[in-house]
């Protein structure tokens, strides 16, 4: 025996002969990334006696290059192996003083191909350089770097990283990337940069920008410290060296939740200009100081509170479910550490969607419906976790509130728009606008269909509503305005209250 926990994922069937191309564990972040060449779904179950994670991945060969990896700290090594002619087993081996909840284990795919295996409670471990693994293309079979498909993201990495490899003598050398007034530049010596731009954002909007640089070596000696800390909505710099022939560069910028686009200007006289689109750097706002990670792909858990019919009515307000059963939990987006959007004049989203939050919930109660909120305070609190409350407190239903953003040179764009992803969140969502819309006088952006995790991730109907623009001109000032925040929350209440008593 000895299967311990659940298993979290069902599998696929087995296809085929696709191979695993990099793995990668960070025993700083507990985490383990890896790389198929073909679509893949880890089957991920934890095993006692001794105790271990395996993850079988359905349809993937791997090679014995990939193989055994001495760790240290919580988990103590991988080993690769090939169980079947068809399956490949990654097995974490964890330490015996490491308790592992396995609720606590987050799997989530980048992209169909890539995927990340997170352990929790992240112990720092003396581990050296000298134990971390680096991600090296050059033994796994590269492809072309012109044939990266548009849904290939780069591994996601938690910090700035240079990855060296010996090339032979190159057009362009790669000196290093400096932050400038106007955004970053990448000095480089030689020929002209040849670059290849590519822009990724998968399910989950996690945002890279890529650029290649063909014919081009990384100068000796750089290092991951010469790289910006986070900048002007960049979160980590990235520098890959590729044995390809020629030998080529992959420079990939993690992009935050409010980065601008990016426009890329080789210098026939050498360098690369990096330069936000439409914004001036210093109108960035700061990163946060935590990365977020997508979830995806989790089942979610069975809803087991169905929405009661209506019973009682009161004159003039919406008819309500079994009020006793009905519990509504509210999550005013970011918080603390991160700010939100940030538009006219400082204005922080963080601030107004926690007060609209507020009004909400009181009108609420008022109503006898049991609220509760996932932050209620200015307080730095993760996606996942909003959405495990909701599910933990066996929420009825789970309504965002946000506020939206576009660059500060449009000031034009203005408006209402709210988010679901299931059906029922989308009777919800459309319950919220057309009751919001009814009562503020606002721009009509629509209901719309989102990959948000929270709306994923999120049993019972969810909606995110995004209650105007900081960076608009006519939104921002009733944004900032307490008797708007009032009547905004009031009017998120009755779309609540209509939602539940049926009549959206
Ligand atoms: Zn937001």
């Amino acid at each position: 025996m000895g299967v311990a926990g659940a298993c979290l994922f069902g599998s696929l069937p087995a296809r085929a002969t696709a191979r695993l191309q990099t793995w990668e564990f960070d025993p700083d972040q507990n985490r383990l990334l890896f790389t198929t060449e073909s679509e893949v779904q880890p089957q991920v179950s934890l095993l006692t006696h001794p105790r271990r994670l395996v993850i079988d991945l359905p349809g993937i060969l791997s090679d014995a290059s990939l193989g055994d990896r001495f760790i240290g700290g919580a988990v103590t090594a991988v080993r690769v192996t090939q169980v079947d002619a068809a399956t490949t087993r990654m097995v974490l081996e964890l330490s015996p003083d490491y308790d592992l909840d396995p609720r606590q284990v987050k799997v989530w795919g980048l992209t169909n191909q890539q995927w990340v295996v997170q352990l929790p409670g992240a112990t720092p471990t003396s581990v050296s350089d000298g134990d971390l693994q680096v991600l090296d293309f050059s033994k796994a079979a590269p492809r072309p770097l012109v044939n990266v498909s548009d849904r290939t993201l780069p591994p996601l990495i938690s910090r700035n990283q240079v990855t060296p490899a010996a090339v032979r003598a190159t057009a362009t050398v790669l000196r290093g990337v400096q932050v400038t007034n106007e955004g970053f530049f990448i000095p480089t010596a030689g020929a002209a940069p040849q670059v290849q731009v590519y822009r990724t954002r998968d399910g989950n909007q996690m945002r890279q920008l890529v650029i290649d640089l063909l014919d081009a070596a990384i100068a000796p000696g750089l290092t991951a410290e010469a790289l910006p800390p986070g900048r002007y909505g960049i979160q980590r710099w990235s520098v890959t060296q590729f044995a390809t022939a020629p030998p080529a560069i992959r420079v990939t910028l993690t992009l935050d939740h409010h980065s601008p686009d990016w426009q890329i200007t080789p210098l026939a006289s050498g360098g690369i200009w990096v330069i936000p689109i439409g914004v001036a750097p210093s109108q960035i706002a700061a990163p946060p100081t935590t990365v977020v990670l997508p979830v995806v792909n989790s089942p979610p858990p069975p809803m087991n509170r169905p929405v009661a019919p209506p019973v009682s009515s009161t004159p003039g307000v919406a008819q309500v479910p079994r009020r006793e059963q009905v519990l509504v939990m509210l999550d005013p987006g970011h918080g603390g550490r991160d700010p939100g959007a940030i538009g006219i004049g400082g204005l922080q989203e963080k601030e107004v969607v926690l007060a609209v939050a507020h009004h909400t919930a009181a009108v609420l109660r008022a109503q006898g419906i049991a609220v509760q909120m996932t932050r209620q305070i200015d307080q730095t609190v993760d996606l996942q976790p909003r959405a495990d409350m909701a599910t933990a407190a066996g929420a009825t239903v789970f309504v965002s509130i946000h506020a939206n953003a576009v660059n500060m040179q449009r000031p034009e764009v203005n408006g209402l728009e709210t988010y679901y992803y299931s059906e029922a969140g989308r009777v919800l969502a459309t319950a919220l606008q057309n009751q919001v819309l009814s009562t503020m006088v606002m721009n009509d952006r629509g209901v719309r269909q989102a990959r948000f995790l929270v709306l994923r991730r999120t049993a019972m109907p969810a909606a995110l509503i995004e209650i105007g623009f900081v960076t608009g001109a006519i939104d921002a000032p009733k944004l900032r305005d307490p008797r708007w925040q009032a009547q905004m929350g009031q009017a998120i209440a009755q779309g609540i209250l209509n939602y539940l008593s049926g009549r959206p």
